[in-house]
């Protein structure tokens, strides 16, 4: 009999831990979205302190966790909740939020072990005993929270390929899944630390479903009648929501700074306008030779047309690496536009610059295209100092010009600088 009163009572603590997160979220325009992050902050240690002590027995001989169950399946769903009302932006911030808490509560826990204590009484005495199992349970449990939170927003999203816009299927499979992968991690150091059984992970995963089933239900309710409709949104691409959550684009903006291209890692036009500037000035100012060459890939809109801008990143990423490989440890490559590189040769002009343009058009000629019949080629104009002029303005300019004769004349060519004896412009054409 007492078996069934536990089913209920923790149906009963899943709707009131849901009510009131449900509400805060609710609320989250007029009070703000802290009350509700500090609310989750508070369950969750509740939730790892409940499940390293706290185990109550249900029908069929399950025995699980409130701390598992109710406030663990609770959190992923309100985080995914969170996700659907507003954005990965948002709910990046409780998962590092709670990522980092735990970390120092558990750093904390460690030094203050380390006070001398006051003696309190036999029943009042810290028991750092259970601090060390529960701070083992919490670093393991933290690590697989993290993966759990990307993991679900990201089946959320892929699931919708299976259940179009319908939500409650969508939370059920997306819920499973991670609830089954999150069981059967947990319990790997759940056994490690204290010896759990099997039928504590079996009775575990049981539970577990259950409380999702409950909070499907529940959260689709909340979205239906709670708040407004949420319109058609465009499906975003798995990748820029995964990058999101894992803060990506602030790495992008940092190698940004760094003066690279986050796609290629070319050094960024940025780094052209003021670095590359600085290298020609400064090479007219010495007398030193100095080449500028102008690539522009060949037809790339028809590539990613036909094979995806995916793989048009892919082969961006492959034609930058082999004009590094070809140019001088020397030389400077930058990408200057989408498929625009410029590469900046220090001490060559001339010749040695149409030879180093050749070098360049046959490596990407030679990568293997998308297309079996196909390759990928380039167009390149070539301009030197002093030769053609000691500006950059000016010297951007003609390797500008000298690419677009190249592009007219029919693409995967050099045109190079016009000999001193004033024929007509060398061209390298490759059959
Ligand atoms: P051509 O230069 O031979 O005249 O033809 P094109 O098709 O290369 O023409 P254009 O230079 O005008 O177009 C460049 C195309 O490159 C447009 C865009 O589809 C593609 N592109 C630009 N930046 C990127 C990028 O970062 N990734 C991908 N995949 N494609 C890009
Ligand atoms: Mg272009
Ligand atoms: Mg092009």
């Amino acid at each position: 009999m007492s078996e069934f009163t536990n089913v209920l009572l923790l149906a009963g603590d899943a709707v009131l831990y849901f009510v009131a997160l449900a509400a805060l979220l609710r609320a989250r325009g007029r009070i703000g979205l802290g009350a509700f992050f500090c609310a989750l902050g508070v369950m969750h240690f509740l939730e790892t302190y409940l499940a390293s002590i706290l185990y109550v027995a249900l029908p069929l001989g399950i025995v699980t966790s409130p701390g598992s169950t109710v406030l663990f399946t609770g959190k992923l769903m309100l985080l995914l909740l969170l996700y659907i009302r507003e954005d990965a932006v948002v709910v990046r911030q409780p998962i590092y939020g709670l990522l980092i808490g735990n970390v120092l509560l558990f750093a904390l826990a460690y030094v203050m072990r380390h006070h001398t204590l006051i003696p309190l009484g036999a029943e009042r005495a810290a028991d750092f005993g259970f601090l060390d199992q529960m701070g083992g349970l919490m670093v393991w449990g933290t690590a697989i929270l993290f993966f759990d939170c990307i993991l679900i927003i990201l089946l959320y999203e892929r699931s919708r390929a299976w259940f179009g816009d319908h939500v409650f299927p969508r939370l059920l499979v997306s819920g499973a899944l991670v609830l089954t992968f999150d069981q059967v991690a947990f319990f790997f150091g759940l056994n490690m630390l204290t010896g759990a059984g099997l039928p504590v992970l079996i009775g575990g995963w049981v539970a577990k479903m259950g409380a999702v089933a409950l909070y499907g239900v529940l959260a689709t309710v909340y979205l239906k009648y709670f708040e407004r409709p949420l319109g058609r949104r465009a499906a975003p691409r798995i990748w820029d929501v995964f990058d999101t959550l894992t803060y990506r684009e602030r790495y992008e903006d940092l190698l940004a700074r760094t003066g690279c291209d986050a796609l290629t890692g070319a050094l960024d036009r940025h780094s052209l306008e003021s670095y590359g500037r600085r290298a020609v000035e400064n090479a007219a100012a010495a007398g030193r030779p100095l080449a500028l060459l102008l690539i522009d890939i060949d037809h790339f809109k028809a590539f990613n047309d036909r094979f995806g801008h995916a793989a048009g990143d892919i082969m961006l990423k492959r034609i930058t690496a082999e004009i590094m490989t070809a140019a001088r440890v020397s030389d400077f490559t930058y990408r200057f536009g989408g498929e625009e590189f410029v590469v900046l040769a220090d001490g060559i002009a001339g010749d040695d610059a149409n030879a180093l343009g050749e070098r360049i058009r046959r490596a990407i000629a030679a990568l293997p295209g998308g297309d079996p019949a196909g390759r990928v080629t380039a167009s390149i104009g070539v301009a030197s100092c002093a030769n053609d002029a000691s500006g950059y303005d000016r010297l951007f300019e003609i390797a500008d010009k000298r690419l677009y004769e190249a592009k007219a004349l029919g693409r995967n060519r050099v045109i190079g600088a016009r000999p001193p004896t004033g024929e007509s412009p060398v061209r390298l054409v490759k059959n």
